[in-house]
């Protein structure tokens, strides 16, 4: 059962979660899983495509969910993931297109995984 924090800072609002960038070396990836399995938004799952050692690769599932935690890339044993962080301005610009296309924010994402009750 998940634990439930009962103190929260009272500036999460305002907080803007960074937004990042996998990329991934498919020919290093010996498929242990580490990255998949550790992901802390989920965003990877494995692909069904074979790399030249004949292992499958992690591909990205939901790259909108990457937080640009970096764990991906520290845990990797083969140096085979890394990931970039988007600029700030980039961000911006990226949400307002999104707006502007009438999709969902990152922002009005989270909100409806929460009333759904899901999210990470
Ligand atoms: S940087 Fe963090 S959130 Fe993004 S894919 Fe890697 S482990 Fe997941
Ligand atoms: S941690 Fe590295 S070697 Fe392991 S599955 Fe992920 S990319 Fe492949």
């Amino acid at each position: 059962m998940p634990v439930k924090l009962w103190r929260k800072p009272l500036d999460t609002n305002k907080i803007k979660l960074p937004r990042g960038k996998v990329h991934i070396i498919d020919d290093r990836c010996k498929e242990c899983g580490f990255c998949i399995e550790f992901c802390p938004k989920k965003v990877l799952d494995k692909s069904p495509k074979f790399n030249r050692k004949g292992y499958h690769p992690p591909m990205v599932k939901d790259e909108d969910k990457c937080v640009s935690c970096g764990l991906c890339e520290i845990i990797c044993p083969d140096f085979a993931i890394f990931n970039t962080q988007e600029a700030p301005e980039a961000q911006d610009a990226n949400e307002a297109q999104e707006a502007h296309d009438g999709g969902e924010t990152r922002k009005g994402k989270d909100e409806t995984e929460k009333k759904k009750g899901g999210g990470n």
